[in-house]
């Protein structure tokens, strides 16, 4: 059997995409037309991001699987059309981009990087940073990317600890879980990043409750999603300087109004969503790997769970 592969994402992406689906499905030897134009009824998988702009998925009466170039799949689970199994990308680039803007952010807050960038009056203040042994770091979610973020910071000798739905073991990294382990892992953290999905469990996780159990100063980095925050309580914490600072990279509304208030503030550093992009040299191989497995009617990996919603 040919497989039909439909490439619906946005246009720029198929000059880049189509040469290395192309050449990776070659070499494992599938058989398969690939387009970004088909026939719903006649295609076998969809390569999915949301600006590929498929809303409705009941035409695909033939599909084996949703592959999707985006690490988080929140615009698309919840779409009562798609029937089919959903699978979202976990690749080594997007880890990779991923860990190095997250340990960039941590540096530059554990080392106080801005006093001396920012120094309008050529101050000359000794103020050495605590070693990182002596510093706390909290990840909220322990997946793909918030692991790897951890095992990074523990190399740098960073204090870790971690929160995840399920238990896990990370070595070196104290791992909390479930609705208890939150404020276990949130106890005098003075950094904490944000890798949770957009769900309606980890919505708002970080409110005034949870801020309120941070050492006063805390620091928040939030490279997950903009729901994680209630917009509303950081900026009174930041206020209050219950929160020091904050690097917020994902936002309810993006790009980000340019009459939010975040951009204004002077502790909030605002970045376009950029922590890490799906990396097209990788991610081709966890596609291809993903239609090999359907063609030869092996289990599809990284699936998302539909009433988890990640
Ligand atoms: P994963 O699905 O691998 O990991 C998600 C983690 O969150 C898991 O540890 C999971 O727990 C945990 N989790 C989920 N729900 C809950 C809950 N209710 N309570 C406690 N823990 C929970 O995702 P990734 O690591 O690949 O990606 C994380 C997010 O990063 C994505 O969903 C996306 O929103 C964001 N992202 C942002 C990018 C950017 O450029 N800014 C780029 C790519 C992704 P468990 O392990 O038990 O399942």
């Amino acid at each position: 059997m040919t497989a039909n592969i439909l490439f619906s994402a946005r246009a720029a992406l198929w000059p880049i995409y189509e040469p290395l689906i192309t050449r990776y499905l070659t070499k494992a030897g599938i058989s398969f037309n690939l387009a970004t134009d088909f026939p719903a009824d006649q295609v076998d998988y969809v390569i999915y991001a949301p600006d590929g702009g498929i809303a409705d998925f009941t035409p695909f009466t033939r599909l084996k699987a949703v592959l999707s170039l985006w690490a988080g799949v929140e615009k698309i689970v919840g779409n009562k059309t798609l029937t089919m199994p959903l699978a979202r990308m976990v690749d080594h680039g997007l880890a990779d981009g991923m860990t190095e803007w997250v340990t960039g952010h941590v540096l530059r807050y554990h080392l106080g990087m801005d006093a001396q960038i920012v120094n309008p009056n050529h101050d000359w203040v000794f103020a050495p940073a605590p070693l990182a042994k002596d510093r706390k770091i909290a990840i909220l979610g322990l997946g793909a990317l918030g692991e790897a973020s951890a095992r990074a910071l523990r190399t740098l000798n960073f204090q870790v600890s971690g929160w995840s739905r399920s238990p896990k073991e990370i070595e070196g990294v104290t791992c909390h879980h479930g609705a208890d382990g939150l404020s276990l892992a949130l106890n005098g953290a003075d950094i904490v990043v944000l890798l949770l999905p957009d769900t309606p469990a980890t919505e708002n996780i970080l409110n005034a409750d949870t801020l309120a159990l941070l050492p006063h100063g805390a620091r928040i980095i939030n490279p997950g999603r903009g729901p994680l925050i209630d917009d509303d309580a950081l900026l009174a914490a930041l206020e209050s300087g219950q929160v020091g600072h904050a690097t917020l990279d994902v936002f309810r509304i993006e790009p980000l109004p340019s009459e939010h208030p975040y951009w204004a503030h002077p502790n909030v550093t605002v970045t376009p969503h950029i922590a890490s992009e799906t990396r097209p040299v990788t991610a081709a191989q966890v596609i291809c790997e993903n239609i090999r497995r359907g063609e030869n009617g092996e289990p599809f990996v990284h699936l998302v769970d539909p009433d988890l919603g990640y």
